[in-house]
């Protein structure tokens, strides 16, 4: 058996889009032996996971979490939608990491260098005077040696860094959206969101024909426009771990109603790219 398929069997054993910290030390084995050469030989079972509609560029990346588990990660356009809304597969692989509990990622392995956006996307990490970039065909080198002279949380006197433990005080401001199908897993999601910057807290689910539910935060830059919207996140958890746009049956986008800002409209954008016969439930959130 390739180590290829030996490590997506687990990893859909695992719920999909993750390798369990306690199965990376076999496979690092057979592998040739580093974490380095396993995470980059893994790196075409998360390509596998792209969605690129407008570039036709496949991109995959395996993160190092905390724990030690590792998590795939891959690209995501949106046909009719911006080009901002799209998802890079380093943005991925942290969506994936945070929905699976994760606080902080090690490093980080990625098919193509990483690009600006992406850059300062990770800068806002926890983890990131640490974070280590693996590529094909260079050393391993500091996040921060890609991006010299960074602006990022320390900037604006933010200390936690996202993938830190958030726990917003939200609540349902209408008990009914219990009912809504995925509305628990955007405001466990919402709670959890990073947004230090706005505190326009939000999250929203995805959930699947199958009964699967899928819960993603927001994901707040300090630069603001490398953030990541919770339905995207949503959209990524889902389909890294296996799943595919036909198979959603429900959207959820839960929010603070006292938020500066808005996420349903660019939710819908996407969700229409993607599942065009399916409504967007607004959740609205209070603090309690
Ligand atoms: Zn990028």
């Amino acid at each position: 058996v390739s180590i290829l398929d030996q490590a997506a069997s687990i990893a859909r054993e695992a719920g999909g889009g993750v390798i369990p910290a306690g199965e990376v030390a076999a496979l690092k084995t057979d592998a040739g032996g580093s974490l380095e050469q396993l995470m980059l030989a893994l790196i075409p079972i998360a390509k596998q996971s792209a969605l690129p509609a407008l570039s036709g560029f496949y991109v995959g990346a395996v993160a190092e979490g905390s724990s030690g588990a590792l998590f795939f990660g891959a690209n995501f356009e949106f046909d009719g939608c911006p080009v901002n809304q799209t998802v890079h597969a380093e943005q991925a692989t942290v969506v994936n990491a945070a929905g699976h509990g994760e606080t902080g990622i090690k490093r980080l392995a990625v098919s193509a260098a990483p690009c600006g956006y992406c850059r300062q996307f990770l800068y806002e990490l926890v983890t990131a005077e640490d974070l280590t970039v693996i590529l094909e065909d260079s050393a391993p080198t500091k996040l921060t040696q890609y991006l010299p002279a960074a602006f990022g949380p320390g900037d604006l006197g933010v200390r936690a860094g996202m993938l830190s433990r958030q726990d917003h005080p939200l609540r349902f401001a209408d008990e009914a959206s219990a009912y809504i199908p995925g509305a628990n897993a955007a405001l466990s999601a919402a709670r959890a969101s990073y947004a230090p910057y706005t505190g326009a807290f939000a999250g929203a689910a995805v959930v699947t024909l199958d009964g699967a539910v899928y819960g993603a935060p927001y994901l707040e830059n300090a630069a603001f426009n490398p953030s990541l919207s919770p339905m995207q996140a949503a959209i990524v958890r889902a389909v890294i771990s296996g799943r595919q746009p036909g198979d959603f049956t429900g959207i959820c986008v839960a929010q603070d109603v006292s938020s500066k800002i808005n996420h349903v409209e660019a939710a819908t954008w996407v969700v229409e790219s993607l599942a065009p016969s399916l409504p967007v439930e607004e959740i609205p959130l209070t603090a309690f």
